[in-house]
């Protein structure tokens, strides 16, 4: 029995045999062809085929996700349509004499590369679904030889895994996923979360091809990995997996309300899409303490409009009809990219246009979306928060654009609020040090201790070299983080934190000791978070 410890991306026990799942190498194909245009006539096929085939996945991912992850497809749907990737592998074909296969592969393998050679993440990100698009086409091209549809309840073993992969294998019988290579930013743990699946990242694994069949348990929380486990160990998950199943209705189902010292303490979710509202739901959130409105920005070619995004958070409200919603208005730049509004390059995009900057430099973009969410909040009770706040000045432009927004509305006779709890997000030092005006100008704070770690810290959050150094509960971010707790108490405004640190249980006793009562967690992580502040409770 061999043990590893990776890191736990998605919560959830699984245990089952062993699926290793590879794609096919360049090498295996590099044979000549004579017949060129034999070969031309079979890659034209493939394509016809593959669009097809993508049509499916995007329907299909249209039917299991929302809007933003369904977007990967029909991102990737775009790049079998695009000419100049098609054009590059008629060309090896023709005058190399290459195969398709070996043609397809070693195009994409160039295409990737250079995506992967881009600064932006975003871009980089783009290699990823380079490889499931040529992947795809060596699949249509080996006639369905390749099929990977897991046909018994397995648990996939892989290097990498693409999020076409995934919708190959098919949910039914997919118990969990180990990969070698993956991130928990990536478009598979957005994939893997929609679905409930436990995913574990572990560049540890050592991937045989004597582990096919074998039995694998996983803790996709803790990020531990067994191989052939003994029966103690399997008892041990499957009696931890039935807790998790049993605490998830219990709390979804008694709303148990924590106290710690006297207070209340809510355990909210960050979110980004439909999906994720309803698990959050599921997990018994009590409200949704940001939902991430750029993420259905994102990976799309064409920006959404008003009315697509008006009904968007109208379905979002009225899933938490009862509960509050902070909707975050767009926060792009620096790492998170919008393909269908390329942004300036910048020598220091995380110091750029950013956030709240980029938005009142887009005064037209902004109150789109204002419009929207005005509108949309007649169906519900949302609030409106408003990203990397430095001065009390841009509060004052952004209360002067919703001005715009709800006057445009009632000129167009339009059903509207005006009367929406606003927020500001105190990631920024500037903020930090101003949170006592800043809190005069509206309902609530909202702490991001991602970016707040990152710019007290000096530290890239993207950044892998640094991850010593960016750590987000160094002494400096807790005290900048006592500062604004004591803030939001002395001028009587809400405070949440919604950054990453809020689900890292083993900070959790010096947060509430700091004063905090609302913490807003991923929706995986919120049974994990409620039972650790269960364990502190009065
Ligand atoms: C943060 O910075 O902590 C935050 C919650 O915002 P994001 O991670 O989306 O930048
Ligand atoms: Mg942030």
């Amino acid at each position: 029995m061999k043990d590893y410890k990776g890191e736990g991306i998605v919560e959830g026990i699984a245990i089952g045999k062993i699926f290793l799942y590879q794609r096919p190498a360049v090498g295996e194909f590099e044979q000549h062809v004579q017949d060129t245009a034999a070969e031309l006539a079979r890659l034209r096929r493939a394509l016809q085929q593959a669009v097809e085939e993508m049509t499916l996945r995007c329907e299909k991912a249209q039917a299991l996700y929302e809007k933003d992850q369904a977007a990967i497809f029909e991102a990737q749907k775009l790049m079998l349509e695009d000419q100049e990737f098609i054009g590059r592998i008629e060309e090896s074909i023709l005058h190399d004499k290459r195969t398709a296969v070996y043609a397809v592969l070693q195009t994409s393998e160039f295409y990737a590369d250079v995506f992967l050679g881009m600064e932006d993440e975003l871009m980089r990100s783009k290699s990823a679904d380079i490889r499931d698009v040529s992947s795809l086409l060596v699949r249509c091209l080996s006639q369905g030889q390749t099929d990977h549809k897991l046909l018994s309840p397995g648990i996939v073993v892989a290097d990498s895994l693409l999020p076409g992969d995934l919708l190959e294998l098919g949910r039914e019988n997919l118990l969990g996923l180990v990969v070698r290579h993956g991130s928990a930013s990536s478009h598979l743990a957005v994939l893997a979360t929609g679905m409930s699946l436990p995913l574990i990242v572990c560049p540890d694994l050592d991937i045989e091809p004597t582990l096919e069949g074998k039995t694998l348990a996983m803790d996709g929380g803790e990020g531990l990995i067994f191989i052939e486990p003994d029966s103690s160990t399997q008892t041990l998950l499957k009696e931890k997996a039935q807790e998790l199943i049993y605490r998830k209705q219990v709390l979804a189902s008694t709303g148990q309300k924590l106290c710690y010292q006297g207070r209340r303490i809510e355990v909210l979710a960050n979110v980004g899409s439909i999906e994720d509202i309803r698990q959050a739901l599921q997990a018994g959130c009590d409200g949704i303490g940001l939902f991430r409105t750029e993420l259905s920005f994102l990976g799309r070619r064409h920006l959404p409009d008003e009315e697509e995004l008006f009904e968007y958070y109208s379905q979002c409200l009225e899933l938490m009809p009862d509960r509050p919603l902070v909707f975050r208005t767009l926060d792009i730049g620096s790492d998170k990219q919008i393909e269908g509004l390329p942004l300036p390059q910048e020598a220091n995009p995380a110091l750029g246009c950013r956030g709240i900057r980029f938005c009142l430099a887009h005064p037209d973009l902004f109150k789109m979306q204002l419009r929207a969410l005005l509108r949309a909040a007649v169906k519900g009770q949302p609030a409106l928060m408003f990203p990397m706040i430095t001065s009390v000045e841009e509060v004052g432009r952004i209360k002067a654009l919703l001005r715009e927004a709800a006057d445009q509305l009632k000129e167009a006779g339009l059903p509207y609020r005006d009367d929406l709890p606003l927020g500001l997000m105190i990631e920024t030092p500037a903020a930090v040090v101003l949170a006592p005006e800043l809190a005069r100008e509206v309902s609530f704070l909202s702490i991001g201790s991602n970016d707040l770690a990152q710019y007290t810290l000096a530290a890239d959050r993207e950044n892998e070299a640094l991850a010593a150094e960016f750590n987000d509960r160094h002494p400096a971010v807790m005290k900048m983080i006592s500062f604004t707790v004591e803030a939001a108490r002395q001028e009587g405004v809400g405070l949440s934190l919604c950054g990453e640190l809020a689900r890292d249980v083993e900070a959790l006793p010096q947060l509430l000791q700091l004063g905090l009562t609302r913490l807003s967690v991923s929706p995986s992580r919120i049974i994990s978070v409620k039972a650790k502040i269960r364990q502190l409770c009065d």
